[in-house]
């Protein structure tokens, strides 16, 4: 079982401080890349219990992490969370 971050394989960012206290530190990296159609249950299970799941969100929006298993969210999920922010950011400037 490898000891690295599933996600650092796929990402020439400098390690962040968070990623030490990871949940996926030694998992299979392709669990949190399935292919289009597959199952993210387990890895969302694995974020589930992360205690850097919040900081890993941020890290993943503020990247424009495309693809993947970020903070518990598919990109799908990501995609609407930033249409959100961006919604609420809208309405806060215009109100
Ligand atoms: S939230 Fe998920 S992908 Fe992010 S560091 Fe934790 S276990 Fe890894």
């Amino acid at each position: 079982m490898r000891d690295t971050l599933a996600h650092l394989e796929t990402d020439d960012a400098p390690v962040q401080r968070w990623q030490e206290n990871a949940n996926c530190l030694g998992v299979d990296p392709d669990l949190f890349f399935p292919e289009r159609g597959a199952s993210t249950r387990e890895a969302k299970g694995v974020c589930a219990g992360c205690e850097v799941r919040l900081e890993c969100l941020e890290y993943a929006l503020g990247n424009g992490e495309k693809f993947g298993i970020w903070g518990g969210l598919s990109e799908r999920e990501r995609r609407r969370l930033r249409r959100q922010r961006a919604l609420a950011r809208r309405n806060a400037a215009s109100a």
